[in-house]
């Protein structure tokens, strides 16, 4: 797990290496927001060594994969978040 520079986020799981064509593993966050959350994917512990999409952003990226990518990958740990919290 890398170190994350945003205490307002939470972490929702890691995607190891394997998972995705990305090289290295991702640590997924979410950054709350009453509109649209933000999905955040860090890859280092550098602090601009991240990726983000609002979450409905995520989503319309990740349907342009057949295959399991990583915005889906994170989006099914959002998902699975979401019912724990509910
Ligand atoms: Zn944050």
């Amino acid at each position: 797990m890398f170190t994350h520079d945003c205490n307002e986020c939470t972490f929702l799981g890691s995607i190891s290496a394997e998972e995705t064509t990305h090289g290295t593993p991702l640590d997924v966050y979410v950054h709350a927001d009453e509109c649209d959350p933000t999905i955040i994917l860090r890859y280092s512990n550098d602090g601009p060594d991240y990726y983000s999409f609002p979450l409905s952003v995520a989503r319309h990226v990740a349907g342009h994969f057949e295959k399991a990518n990583k915005w889906g990958i994170a989006i099914k740990l959002y998902a699975e978040y979401q019912e724990a919290v509910a």
